[in-house]
């Protein structure tokens, strides 16, 4: 049995929808398939909730952007307008319509989860409709039912347990070779949808792969594989074969944008090989993600890697009275940190200083700065990069940093960052 992943890019238009289920139609194997929102739809149905908590009079046509969206996709994709699909579809935006008719409560995150997992829903009936339209037998699946996590909504922890048993129950392949199913959302224990945080529908394929034992995971995206540097910023950049779980685990926490940070972890522990296809070339062989012990070497080829995370704020705190930031005031400053959900890309200390370098959402920052003033002096600079170089020799560092100005370096056998202002 395979999962396959296909992220919203490769689902944004009908064309592109006709494209994977022409890749999916090469595989005779039993297939779980994991289909995002479509293009850009996370983002509308984004804007779509935050219009509905704050009561802005543009919701309805934003709404009406969305299900034009999906009526245009469908409308190309069947020809026969009395499907049944249509009525799905109809069935979905008056339920959303009648979902901001109410008033919203007073939790942004759990308003969030309620409208976004629509995206999915529509998203995934769609296509699911259009491959049993052409014939293959797919049967769709409502992860919802399966996947269940805690409820600290935006960013839900996965319940492994009862997932587990649900999941081996739901996908027994007694009916059918092909499963769809959605990436990204999840419910709670009383069925209140949850999410995994942006990007998680990788992270639903890796748990996806690990609970039913998958023999491989591909997540095919708009890229043939993984780069040395992001394609997009970078010239000549070098395609890897291979990459081993640690490897793309730390990229992923260095900041590339290759696969969401969790997805590695489960697929690490059955030693589920992770490929990344390109849905453009599905013929191209691909990066292989895997074991140390089975590749027996780290990355081929072997070359230096960059990443480049911009938007970047380093904040320094010191104590109001110039004593030392001790482990107590630490304890304080994280206990801030985790309140306002910041991660921490990079941190130094020094005697009088703690440093962490963030990146600078605006929708927490402030707030954090706020509350860190109270007790602490707390300074900070915006606008830089952070650069992480991976396997670095001279001629990389020099490459990356010359002419910038340096705020912090640090530096291990492996990996070398800089925070820089260009
Ligand atoms: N559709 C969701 C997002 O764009 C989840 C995903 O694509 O992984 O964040
Ligand atoms: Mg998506």
């Amino acid at each position: 049995m395979l999962v396959f992943k296909f992220g919203g890019a490769s689902v944004k238009s009908a064309d592109a929808v006709r494209n994977i289920v022409n890749i999916i139609s090469d595989y005779n194997e039993q297939l779980v398939i994991v289909v995002s929102a479509m293009g850009k739809m996370t983002n509308a149905f984004e804007k779509l909730a935050q219009s509905f908590f704050s009561n802005n009079d543009d919701i309805d046509n934003i709404i009406k952007k969305i299900e034009n969206f999906h009526y245009t996709i469908s409308n190309e994709l069947f020809e026969n307008k009395n499907v049944l699909i249509f009525d799905e579809i109809e069935l979905i935006f008056s339920n959303i319509r009648k979902y901001i008719k109410k008033e919203p409560s007073l939790n942004y995150n759990f308003e969030y989860d309620q409208i976004v997992s629509f995206a999915e829903i529509v998203s995934t009936k769609i296509i699911g409709a259009y491959i049993n339209s052409i014939g293959k037998k797919t049967k769709w699946i409502d992860i919802r039912k399966s996947l269940k996590t805690n409820s600290i909504y935006r960013e839900a922890k996965v319940d492994w347990n009862l997932s587990e048993k649900l999941i081996k129950n739901t996908f027994d392949f007694s009916d059918t070779n092909i499963y769809l199913t959605q990436g990204f959302i999840a419910a709670n224990i009383n069925n209140i949808s949850t999410t995994l945080g942006r990007e998680g529908s990788d992270y639903s394929a890796a748990i996806l792969s690990y609970i039913l034992s998958a023999e491989k995971l591909i997540i095919w995206k708009d890229v043939d594989g993984v780069f040395n540097a992001d394609p997009q910023n970078f010239e000549n950049p070098v395609l890897f074969n291979l990459i081993t779980y640690h490897e793309a685990i730390e990229l992923a926490f260095f900041g590339a944008k290759i696969i969401h940070p969790k997805t590695i972890k489960p697929l690490q522990n059955k030693e589920t090989p992770l490929y990344i296809k390109s849905f453009k070339n599905p013929k191209k062989k691909g990066t292989k993600i895997y074991s140390f012990s089975k590749l027996k070497k780290g990355i081929s080829p072997n070359v230096p890697i960059y990443i480049v995370k911009n938007k970047q704020i380093l904040i320094s705190i010191s104590a109001k009275d110039f004593s030392f930031v001790d482990e107590k005031n630490l304890i304080k400053i994280f206990a801030f940190l985790s309140k306002f959900r910041i991660k921490i890309n990079l941190m130094q200390n020094s005697a009088i200083n703690f440093s962490i370098c963030v990146d600078n959402d605006n929708s927490k920052i402030p707030l954090f700065i706020d509350k860190a003033n109270k007790e602490f002096k707390v300074r900070y600079n915006d606008n830089l990069q952070l650069i992480t170089i991976r396997h670095y020799n001279k001629k990389a560092i020099k490459k990356m940093i010359e002419n910038k100005q340096i705020f912090i370096q640090q530096k291990s056998r492996s990996t070398v960052r800089f925070v820089v202002r260009n």
